[in-house]
């Protein structure tokens, strides 16, 4: 096993436990809808009995001057992967960044959200339209 530490600027973000044969990834992104720079860490589980399993940290925003530093911190005999999170349990309560411009809801509170260059609509008010247009059309 080798254990991975994982630093955001010198905060302590995830410690990784990860066993010969498991792979950690760690990902830099920007999101097409999202305001923020996210950044999320993937192990892939191959030695695992269940297919294609994977562990997976909810991503945490960078800031602008931001330093992502991967450590190795230790090798040992431990045998099985996991992550620790040691970000702040604000990240649970995240808020909405997008609204839909027809019904208001926000982006955490629908499937989708698609973006124009005056307003937002959202999947669910989509269909609506959709039905309602179709409706049109049968009479
Ligand atoms: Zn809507």
């Amino acid at each position: 096993m080798v254990r991975f530490e994982v630093y955001i600027t010198d905060k302590l973000y995830s410690e990784a436990d990860v066993a010969f044969g498991d792979q950690l990834e760690t990902a830099v992104f920007k999101l097409v809808g999202d305001e923020g720079i996210g950044m999320v860490m993937t192990a892939f589980l191959p030695t695992s009995y269940e297919p294609k399993k994977y562990l997976h940290w909810a991503y945490e925003y960078l800031e602008v001057g931001d330093e992502v530093r991967i450590k190795l911190a230790k090798t040992d005999s431990a045998e099985t992967t996991q992550i620790t999170d040691h970000t702040e349990p604000e990240n649970e309560e995240a808020e909405s960044t997008l609204f839909c411009s027809l019904c208001g809801k926000g982006n955490l509170e629908v499937l989708k959200i698609i973006c124009g260059e005056k307003g937002n609509i959202c999947d669910e008010c989509i269909e609506l339209c959709y039905s309602m247009i179709e409706n049109e059309k049968n009479e």
